[in-house]
C-alpha cells in the first residue's frame, strides 16, 4: 500500500492501493490501443481536451494545492501558483502547438521534401514528488498534443496527487487509455520500458533513478529524456543590486524549503561585497518565517519527509567534520520533517559534500577573487543545470552566459522555468529539454517526406 504521510505533522493520511503485474499489462494494452486512434485525432479535439483539462485545474484550485501540502508540505500558496502555472502550460500549448507541428518545406537537390511532425506511440513518465502537478503537466500536455499517449510513474510520496491528475484528465473527456497514473514501485519500471508498445521514457528525479532508468533504456534502445538533479550557482559581481541580489539569493534557496532542481544552492560571490553579502544573506536567512505550511505567509514548512531532511542533516554534519562552519541548518524538534534555514561557509569546493546536492534549505556560500574564479567554482560541480547571474557590467554578463556550464542561465533574476523556454540540463543534470517547441517534438518522429 502507499500511504500519504503529512510532513508537518507525521500523520498518515490517504493509502492507494498498488497494481500488481496484471494490471499493469491491462494499462499498457490500452495504452496501445489508444494509441491508434489518437495518433490519428483532429488537431482541435487534442486542443479541445487541454483546454478542458486546464479548466479542471482551476475549478479544482484549492483542493488540488491542499493535497500537495498534505502529501509534501510545501505552502499552500506555492502549491496554488503550482496549480495555476500547470492551468497555463496546458493552454500554451492548446494555444500554440499547432504552429510548432507544422511542417517544415525543405529544399533539396533532387526535389522538395517536408519534414513532418509525427507521433511516436506510450511515453511512461517518471516524476518526483517536488512540484507533483507542474512536472507531470510540463510532459503530460506535449505528451497530448504530439498524439503520443501517457503512463505515468509517480513518486511513492504524491499518489493522492497523481490519482486527481488522472481523474481531471478522464472528467475533462480524454479517451480511455489515453494518459493513466500506474501506482507502482520504481521496481516494475524496467519492465514497462523493456516492452515493446511503450515507445519512450522520461524521468525527473534523481542521478541514481536517472542512470537506471537510462540503463534500462538503452538496453531497449529507446529514447529517454533525464531531467536530473542540480547544484545551481548564484553568482553576485561588485555591480549587482545587492539588497536585490540577497532579497532574491534567500526566495530562490529556500523556495519549496530548498527542493528544487534550480534552487540558486551555492552562492558565489565577488571579494569586494562578499562580506556585505554573507552578513545580509545571513541574517535574512536566519529571518525566514518557518511555520504550518497551510499558513498565509510562511515561507519555510517542513521537508517533502522525515528521510529527506534527515539527508540533509547527515550531510550538514559531514560538512562541519570537513571544516565548514554552519549557522542554523538544525533539526526542530517536534514531529514532522522540520529544520530551519542555514548556511554553509569555509566549505572546500572539493569535499564530497560539495559536489553534491543539498535538497534541504541551506546555502553555501563561497568567495571568489573575481570573474574567472566564479566561473572556475560555478563549474566545479558535476551537475549543469540552471545558474543565477548578478552584475550591471555587460561585458561580465556576456562571460557567464559564454562560459557557465549550465542549461539555463538567469540574469538579475531568480531562474524559473515557464512554457516559452528549454528547460533541462548538461553534465549529470541529464539530457534533452522539455517545455516549448523542443518539449513537444523530444517524443515525436521527425518524418522525411520526399517529393518527386
Ligand atoms: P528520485 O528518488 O530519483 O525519485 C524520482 C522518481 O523516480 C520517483 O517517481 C521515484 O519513485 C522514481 N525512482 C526512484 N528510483 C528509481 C529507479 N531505480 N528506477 C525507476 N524509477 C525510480 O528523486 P527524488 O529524491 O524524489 O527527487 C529529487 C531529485 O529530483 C533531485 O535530485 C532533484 O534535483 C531532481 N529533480 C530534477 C528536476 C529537473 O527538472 N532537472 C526537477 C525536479 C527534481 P519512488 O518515489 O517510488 O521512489
Amino acid at each position: 500500500m502507499f500511504t500519504s504521510i503529512n510532513p508537518a505533522t507525521g500523520q498518515s493520511g490517504q493509502t492507494f492501493e498498488p497494481l500488481d503485474e496484471e494490471g499493469v499489462e491491462a494499462a499498457i494494452k490500452r495504452a496501445a490501443m489508444a494509441f491508434r486512434s489518437w495518433r490519428v485525432s483532429p488537431i482541435d479535439t487534442r486542443i479541445e481536451l487541454l483546454h478542458g483539462i486546464a479548466d479542471r485545474f482551476e475549478g479544482d484550485k484549492q483542493h488540488l494545492a491542499e493535497t500537495a501540502v498534505r502529501e509534501m508540505g510545501k505552502t499552500l500558496a506555492s502549491a496554488v501558483a503550482e496549480v495555476e502555472k500547470c492551468a497555463a502550460g496546458f493552454r500554451y500549448y492548446a494555444e500554440h502547438g499547432p504552429a510548432f507541428l507544422a511542417p517544415v518545406e525543405v529544399a533539396t537537390s533532387s526535389g522538395r521534401a517536408t519534414a513532418q511532425w509525427q507521433p511516436l506511440g506510450p511515453i511512461l513518465a517518471i516524476m518526483p514528488w517536488n512540484f507533483p502537478y507542474w512536472q507531470v503537466v510540463r510532459w503530460l500536455a506535449p505528451t497530448i498534443l504530439a498524439g503520443n499517449v501517457g503512463l505515468l510513474k509517480h513518486a511513492s510520496l504524491t499518489q493522492g496527487c497523481a490519482a486527481l491528475i488522472q481523474q481531471m484528465v478522464q472528467a475533462a473527456g480524454a479517451p480511455d487509455g489515453l494518459f493513466q497514473n500506474l501506482p507502482i514501485k520504481s521496481d516494475k519500471v524496467a519492465r514497462i520500458i523493456g516492452d515493446k508498445r511503450v515507445a519512450a521514457v522520461t524521468l525527473t528525479g534523481s542521478e541514481g533513478a536517472g542512470a537506471q532508468v537510462a540503463q534500462a533504456a538503452g538496453k531497449a534502445l529507446k529514447k529517454v529524456v533525464l531531467e536530473l538533479g542540480g547544484s545551481d550557482p548564484f553568482i553576485v559581481m561588485p555591480s549587482a543590486d545587492l539588497d536585490a541580489a540577497v532579497k532574491t539569493a534567500v526566495k530562490a534557496r529556500v523556495q519549496n524549503a530548498g527542493q528544487s532542481c534550480i534552487c540558486a544552492k551555492r552562492m558565489i560571490v565577488h571579494t569586494d561585497v562578499y562580506d556585505a553579502f554573507l552578513d545580509q544573506f545571513t541574517r535574512a536567512m536566519a529571518a525566514v518565517k518557518i511555520g504550518d505550511p497551510m499558513v498565509d505567509g510562511v515561507e519555510l514548512g517542513p521537508l517533502s519527509s522525515v528521510e529527506q531532511r534527515d539527508t540533509v542533516l547527515e550531510q550538514l554534519e559531514r560538512a562541519q567534520a570537513d571544516g565548514a562552519t554552519l549557522i542554523g541548518g538544525e533539526k526542530i524538534e517536534r514531529d514532522g520533517a522540520w529544520m530551519t534555514a542555514g548556511v554553509l561557509t569555509g566549505v572546500d569546493p572539493d569535499a564530497d559534500f560539495a559536489q553534491e546536492e543539498i535538497f534541504g534549505p541551506v546555502a553555501m556560500v563561497f568567495r571568489a577573487e573575481g570573474i574567472d574564479a566564479a566561473i572556475d567554482l560555478a563549474n566545479n560541480v558535476p551537475f549543469g543545470l540552471g545558474s543565477s547571474v548578478w552584475s550591471q557590467d555587460q561585458a561580465e554578463i556576456e562571460r557567464f552566459v559564454r562560459d557557465i556550464d549550465a542549461g539555463m542561465i538567469a540574469v538579475n533574476q531568480m531562474l524559473a522555468s515557464t512554457p516559452e523556454a528549454p528547460f533541462g540540463g548538461v553534465k549529470r543534470s541529464g539530457h534533452g529539454r522539455e517545455l516549448g517547441p523542443w518539449g513537444l517534438h523530444e517524443f515525436m518522429n521527425l518524418k522525411a517526406v520526399m517529393l518527386a
